[in-house]
């Protein structure tokens, strides 16, 4: 089952969210504030007086049926699509929102990196927010916007809603899963700070990208956890003077032999948080 999960989790990285997407449900976090998707993928949204704010479209038949979730609930206008980052697996399908009137917009980080590495299926951000923090407000809602600096990707944006107590977090937190496969495009060092300074706002819950739709608050301590275990033990494996190249294939955590990916991923993840210390990239 597990073998079977990673399988699943891996070829999923590769294809469209649509093949391989579970049944996609809405859940409600707070009041206007809603999670939609499923398995792989979720993204998130906020209905407020004034039209309806979305975060992240994947691709676009989830973009699709995202609408269609939204229209269920509401026929209020789509004001903005918002880009957690600049990975394609999460922004893809914009053109689905444009078309309902929404201004894209993304962090500056991500904007550049776009501009440089273009795709067919990314719409480019009409308009960008800069700087470490920026508060977007609709009508009576709210969502801060907050750059914690380079941990993975381009532009990472975490949304914090101040009046739901709540995040959305896009990569930086999965619930009970290793990191995915050799960490692409993450620096674990970069990656464990943000999770500290994350752990330091003001939220209940947290809702995510992959696995889950919402978890508690402990799901982010839980994650920077993982990474202090997995760099504490290669760190002990280099000490006591095992050969480098070993050390991926050594390194056991079997406190979190349970998560998702455990068997397949943590000599990738191990490869990636080693060849950081020894390269300091
Ligand atoms: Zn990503």
């Amino acid at each position: 089952m597990l073998a079977a999960m990673a399988i699943f989790l891996a070829l999923a990285a590769f294809s469209p969210v649509a093949s391989a997407r579970a049944a996609y449900t809405t859940t409600r976090v707070a009041p206007g504030l809603y999670s939609f998707g499923g398995g792989l993928a979720f993204n998130a949204f906020m209905i407020t007086d004034e039209g309806v704010i979305v975060m992240d479209s994947f691709d676009k038949d989830f973009a699709k049926e995202s609408l269609e979730a939204i229209r269920r609930l509401t026929d209020k206008p789509i004001r903005y699509l918002i880009y957690s980052h600049n990975h394609y697996d999460h922004i893809g399908g914009g053109e689905v929102f444009k078309a309902e009137g929404a201004t894209i917009l993304s962090h500056e980080a991500t904007a550049q990196w776009l501009k440089r590495h273009p795709s067919a299926e990314v719409v480019m951000p009409d308009q960008t927010w800069s700087g470490a923090k920026s508060e977007l407000k609709l009508g009576r809602g709210a969502i801060n916007l907050v750059y914690f600096g380079a941990n993975h990707g381009e532009g990472m944006t975490v949304f914090q809603f101040p009046n739901e107590r709540a995040i959305y977090t896009v990569d930086l937190v999965v619930p009970h899963r290793v990191g995915f496969a050799y960490m692409p495009d993450f620096s674990p060092r970069e990656w464990e700070r943000t999770l500290a300074e994350m752990d330091a706002l003001d939220f209940e819950q947290v809702m995510y990208a992959h696995n889950a739709p919402v978890g508690p608050r402990s799901s982010v301590a839980d994650q920077l956890r993982y990474l202090r275990d997995l760099r504490a033990a290669i760190e002990t494996e280099l000490k006591k003077g095992t050969p480098f190249m070993q050390i991926p294939d050594t390194v056991k955590l079997p406190q979190y032999a349970t998560w998702d990916g455990y068997a397949q991923w943590l000599p990738m993840n191990a490869w990636r948080v080693l060849l950081e210390i020894a390269m300091g990239v």
